[in-house]
């Protein structure tokens, strides 16, 4: 079997097993820089690129720190959209798989109410977006006195003005002494004064190299009148016929106008942007990353964090306003050392901000010719046929611990006053089954959840049958 090399830093087994179990293997550059000092509870500020692994960078030293006794929260992480905050408390959580620890995901466009009640149960870390988690904290929902780690991730973009009052009050609740973790692919000088208002003396990680962007990302470039556009982006796909790709528009109106266009040329796609209801946006973002269709068109909203680790294409159909937000766009391309083609549609008076790209990021945009209708006839038919194609769905990424974890919904719940310690002090009288193989339990109003880890599903569930919890036998079944 292959050493994980995260064994190497300070961490407890099942951190390790975890790892090992999403084959995290070999930390990444950034991982290698920042577990330690996070470890140590060092203020620290990390700019590294796209998709190099900032997310368990500090997801592996906060799991690794929490105290799974406390009942408060003891990290706090602030995401700047919903599906950033969605995919990030995934990833803590499958991290914190085996030490089961529970981390609550809090996000505007969805109920409050069963948010609020998550929060009050047991909480290690709870990962939101900043205006709901104000919210919950005006409201008492929250309790922040006992947070040691704050992290705020894609930090430029929330230390600036449309965050940054949130951000403050936030911080306003957090105890005096606490450790705070940037993270970012972009950290323009602005925000300089404000790590030094915010932290001590932090450690600064700077991965830097010659090219802001991914060195595997090839950037393309088309000038092309605003009216052309949508004829040229259809000839785009025909011509790249790509497997996967997200389609950038600078509104939400120019959003939901190609969406409509594709749709009427039978391209399959989904499509995002803030006034989509919330449901409906998280339900897409599965979707295209399930690959059940091939091409997102979306606003800045899927700019920043988002992981998909198969986009092969980016499309600029608006440019961005600024250079940053160009690095993050492609940036959802050419992930986990995999290539990507990122494609920019411009008409003349951005050939400035063109320039100013190149510069800010050191990598060429190769402006390409546009090929003729003729020559893309073929394609057109060849890439309409292709979209139909049945490809196999991909499993999410958490799924790996699911086939060593059995969910059990036994009867009697919050009603019949049924507590975490009256479950774990039965299952652990069965034979060969320890505290370490109970996972999350959940209780409910009259059904209580709990999972069974380490395959141990079966012997558990064979033995509730006769064995009582709270003096009584339960009716005891596998919960799908
Ligand atoms: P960033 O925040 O830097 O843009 P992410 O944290 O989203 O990047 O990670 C990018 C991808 O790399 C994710 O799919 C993640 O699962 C994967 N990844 C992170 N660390 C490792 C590792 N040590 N080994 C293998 N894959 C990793
Ligand atoms: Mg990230």
């Amino acid at each position: 079997m292959i050493k994980n090399e995260f064994t190497s830093y300070k961490l407890s087994k099942g951190v390790i097993d975890a790892l090992t179990k999403l084959k995290y293997v070999t930390p990444t550059e950034v991982q290698k820089r920042a577990i330690a000092p996070a470890l140590d509870k060092k203020d620290i500020v990390v700019k590294s690129k796209t998709g190099s692994g900032k997310t368990a960078a500090f997801a592996i030293p906060l799991i690794e720190n929490v105290v799974w006794e406390e009942n408060l929260p003891q990290a706090l992480v602030l995401e700047p959209t919903r599906e950033l905050a969605y995919q990030v408390k995934d990833e803590i959580f499958n991290i914190g798989r085996m030490k089961r620890v529970k981390v609550p995901v809090v996000f505007g466009g969805a109920p409050f109410q069963p948010q609020a009640l998550s929060l009050k149960q047991k909480s290690h870390v709870v990962v939101g977006t900043p205006g709901r988690i104000l919210d919950h904290l005006r409201k008492g929902t929250l309790q922040l006195q006992n947070i040691e780690y704050l992290v705020i991730d894609e930090a430029d973009i929330m230390l600036d003005m449309g965050f940054l009052d949130d951000v403050k009050e936030i911080i306003s609740y957090l105890p005096e002494k606490h450790t705070t973790m940037l993270f970012s692919a972009t950290m323009p000088e602005e925000v300089d004064g404000l790590i030094n208002e915010y932290m001590t003396d932090p450690v600064k990680i700077l991965i830097e190299s010659e090219t802001k962007t991914e060195d595997n990302i090839t950037q393309l470039g088309y000038f092309v009148e605003n009216e052309d556009k949508t004829d040229l982006l259809l000839d785009i796909l025909y011509e790249q016929a790509p497997e996967y790709c997200m389609i950038f528009c600078g509104t939400r109106e120019m959003v939901n106008v190609l969406y409509r266009k594709l749709r009427k040329e039978r391209i399959r796609c989904g499509m995002i942007h803030g006034t989509v209801a919330q449901e409906e946006r998280l339900r897409t973002v599965d979707e295209f990353r399930q690959g059940k269709f091939g091409i997102l068109i979306a606003t800045d909203v899927a700019a920043r964090g988002i992981d998909f680790d198969t986009i092969t294409h980016v499309i600029n159909y608006d440019m961005p306003f600024g250079k940053e937000t160009y690095v993050h766009r492609i940036g959802r391309t050419g992930r986990n050392g995999k290539s990507g083609i990122a494609i920019s549609l411009m008409n003349a008076k951005e050939e400035k901000l063109k320039n100013t790209i190149e510069e800010y990021t050191g990598a060429q945009i190769t402006i390409c010719e546009r090929k003729s209708k003729e020559e893309l006839k073929l394609n057109r038919r060849y890439y309409l046929e292709k979209q139909n194609e049945r490809r196999p769905l991909k499993k999410k990424k958490g799924a790996v611990f699911n086939k060593e974890i059995t969910k059990l919904s036994i009867g009697g719940g919050r009603k019949s006053k049924m507590r975490a310690v009256d479950i774990v002090g039965t299952i652990c009288s069965i034979p060969n089954v320890v505290a370490e193989d109970i996972g999350i339990i959940d209780i409910r109003e009259s059904l209580t959840y709990v999972e069974i880890l380490n395959g141990k599903g079966k012997i558990v569930l064979d033995a509730l049958q006769t064995k009582p919890i709270k003096a009584k036998i339960r009716k005891v079944r596998i919960s799908r």
